[in-house]
């Protein structure tokens, strides 16, 4: 078991700013991750809102996270973050390589998207369906395709893939999109889309691969077959907080209630970013919870001197 003060949860923005921070404070603390530095920007095809970048791509942003891990000297360390308990005032976590000990948890873990659950979906899922279309969307390039999904993310990926193929189902169970009024009259006025609201998928069908969606008129109640190369969904997203042991720092949708300084009702556990209860899922929110919650945690650690 290693001992250490700090154990970072999570390498997107929350977790990278974290870091960042308390290396320049010279703070003991390990930085945990199982995917890829930037965590969901990579995912974006672009980012547009975060100042003073007036454009960026998301890879490009994310590349620019891990070269400032770099530049800081800062190691990640490549786990899975299995479980994270209360041992006395430390806690341990477990990951599928080593054990650690520690003082203080920074736990910035995101959230893990969800899916459609209907007829054929999993049978179809990596062979023409993803919640990715900046990483999956080339390979269904000049295909048809379809996105459903009503928020941004929806929205803007919708915009991504009209610049590899020009017909795209945009699939929303409501009549109007949550997303940005920007984004709506971008899609809505977008040739290479076709808006089907109020429409669900019903079902999934291909042979190996996926090839086409029935989906129904929530209105009408009539059933449509929508021929396309591959879905992209954006229909949502649970905390990835299963791994917490300990529940009261969670609200009822799982998410980590944090205080103002990202402090929660356990001493020593702080939280940050896309896994806490907030209204904005957003990069700056992420950085922005990232950078107070390094002053918190150099806080507790004074007081536990
Ligand atoms: C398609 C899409 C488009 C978006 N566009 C924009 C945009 O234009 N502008 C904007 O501001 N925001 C955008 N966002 C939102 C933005 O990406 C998030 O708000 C931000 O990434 C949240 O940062 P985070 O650090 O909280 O979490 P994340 O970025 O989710 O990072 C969490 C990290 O934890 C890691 N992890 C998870 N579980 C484990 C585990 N058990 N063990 C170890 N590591 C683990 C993950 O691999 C990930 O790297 C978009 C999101 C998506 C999905």
């Amino acid at each position: 078991m290693k001992k250490i003060d700090v154990v970072i949860l999570g390498a997107g923005p929350a977790g990278v700013t974290c870091a960042i921070y308390l290396k320049r404070a010279n703070i003991d603390f390990v930085l945990i991750e199982k995917g890829s530095v930037g965590g969901k920007v990579n995912l974006t095809a672009d980012v547009d809102n975060y100042p003073p970048f007036k454009h960026i791509s998301g890879v490009d942003f994310a590349f620019a996270l891990y070269e400032d891990l770099l530049h800081n000297q800062i190691d990640v360390q490549f786990e899975e973050a299995k479980e994270v308990k209360r041992e006395n005032d430390d806690f341990i976590v477990t990951t599928d390589n080593e054990t650690y000990q520690c003082k203080t948890v920074f736990f910035a873990l995101g959230t893990k998207d969800l899916h459609l659950n209907v007829l054929n979906e999993e049978k179809f899922l990596h062979k023409g369906i993803s919640n990715c279309a900046i990483c999956d969307g080339n390979l269904f390039k000049g295909q048809p395709m379809a996105v459903v999904g009503g928020g941004n993310s929806a929205l803007e990926e919708t915009l991504y893939l009209s610049k590899i193929t020009d017909k795209i189902y945009l699939i929303h169970r409501r009549n109007e999109f949550r997303g940005s009024a920007q984004y709506v009259s971008m899609v809505k006025s977008d040739p290479h889309v076709e808006i089907l609201t109020p429409y669900v998928i019903k079902e999934c069908h291909g042979e190996e691969k996926l090839s086409s969606l029935i989906v129904e008129n929530l209105e009408t109640k009539e059933l449509k077959t929508l021929n396309v190369a591959a879905l992209f969904e954006y229909v949502g997203a649970k905390p990835a907080t299963d791994i917490i042991s300990f529940k009261e720092v969670l609200n009822e949708k799982g998410y980590v209630k944090v205080k103002i300084d990202m402090s929660t009702d356990v001493p020593g556990f702080f939280a940050g970013g896309d896994v806490t209860d907030k209204k904005l899922r957003q990069i700056a929110v992420a950085i922005g919870d990232g950078a107070n919650a390094s002053q918190s945690i150099i806080d507790y650690l004074n007081s536990r001197k």
